[in-house]
């Protein structure tokens, strides 16, 4: 139920949704608001008020880094109590990672934040912005029958799923259906009406402010194992200066080469306090590193399980954690229980209905 009182922030940052063809290259190049809003007249239409903000300079989001992330969070605690709900447009190619770190930055957000964008240009006769743009500002407006958020989440609507944010990844870079949450239930539906899974959607404290943290550690390294990986790799990855944690990127459930030198070096690194946390590079499923031998050295070396969690998610985690100077021991539990629906353990896995 949407009602005509709602406010909402749209706030701009870039993407393809508001770019241009460059006239000599044909390149994709961001461009203004003032460009996007001329495409979109329906946005005078909606039966509530939207106003909107803008990043300057408009950006391509694989150029998005921690510092856009604070502001973004500035720009979001300063008007939280203005608006019902916030929409950010933001480029695909990093939108996952984004909505992963607001998605920690935010205790107990109690309004919707969905980000969205398009494959292809406003200006585009085929774009896709326009059903992705209205439908998501629909989604930050709705209220239930007490008034409240229905989606008080950060998530990420695209292509009519509306999908956890921090559960989310970036699979096809042609298709108009450019993500998928592999390991969590969709939140909602977009057809002729908007379905929501409500027993899906995370449910905040909304008698509780919510609390803005600003502080994230980028001191953290990607390992990602395949066969024939040498001794001097991983030697030069674990031992890159100032490094704090490492994302493992391994096998199936959890599986590394049951190698001598390998898991030395990883158990140094761990007697080092180096956190490492263990993350499948199957795009479905969890780590459960019990499950075969290999999986086993690394538990006995110290490295910490990432279960289900994306790529995205570990690594906005790891930096919210590092960054708020946790201790190590506590970081590591931490990263094993969901703090924002981040995570499933296997014996918690309901609903595989909605999974796709
Ligand atoms: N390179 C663009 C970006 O992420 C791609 C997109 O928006 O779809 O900003």
């Amino acid at each position: 139920m949407i009602d005509s009182n709602a406010n909402i922030l749209l706030i701009y940052t870039g993407g393809t949704i508001g770019m241009i063809e460059n006239p000599v290259t044909f390149a994709l190049e961001s461009f203004d608001f003032v460009h996007l809003k001329n495409h979109f007249p329906e946005i005078d239409k909606f039966n509530f008020n939207v106003d909107s903000i803008v990043f300057e300079p408009p950006i391509d989001s694989s150029g998005i880094s921690p510092d856009h992330w604070q502001r973004l969070l500035k720009m979001i605690e300063d008007n939280y109590d203005q608006y019902d709900g916030f929409v950010i447009l933001h480029g695909t190619d990093t939108m996952a990672f984004t909505a992963s770190a607001l998605s920690f930055m935010i205790e107990n957000l109690t309004k919707p934040i969905v980000l969205t964008g398009a494959q292809l240009p406003i200006g585009k006769l085929r774009t896709d912005a326009k059903e992705n743009l209205i439908t998501a500002i629909e989604i930050a407006a709705d209220k239930d029958n007490i008034g409240q958020p229905i989606v008080p989440e950060v998530c990420i609507f695209f292509q009519n799923y509306l999908l956890r944010g921090n559960r989310t990844v970036k699979v096809n870079a042609d298709n108009f259906s450019a993500f998928k949450s592999f390991n969590y239930p969709y939140l909602a539906k977009s057809g002729i009406q908007i379905r929501y899974e409500r027993s899906a959607i995370l449910q905040p404290n909304f008698d509780k402010k919510p609390r803005f943290h600003y502080l994230v550690d980028t001191n953290i390294i990607i390992l990602k194992l395949f066969p024939g990986i040498t001794p001097a790799v991983v030697e030069a990855i674990l031992g890159a200066p100032g490094i704090k944690a490492v994302i493992l990127e391994t096998f199936g459930s959890g599986n590394a080469p049951k190698l001598e030198w390998f898991i030395d070096l990883i158990r140094n690194a761990v007697k080092k306090g180096i956190i490492i946390v263990n993350v499948t590079q199957c795009a479905v499923g969890c780590v459960e590193m019990q499950r075969y031998e290999t999986g086993n050295e690394l538990l006995k070396a110290g490295v910490i399980g990432g279960f289900d969690m994306t790529l995205e998610a570990t690594l906005a985690k790891l930096m919210y954690l590092i960054g708020h100077k946790y201790e190590v021991s506590e970081i590591k539990v931490r990263m094993r229980v969901p703090l924002v629906g981040e995570l499933t353990r296997p014996e918690d896995r309901e609903n595989e209905k909605l999974y796709f």
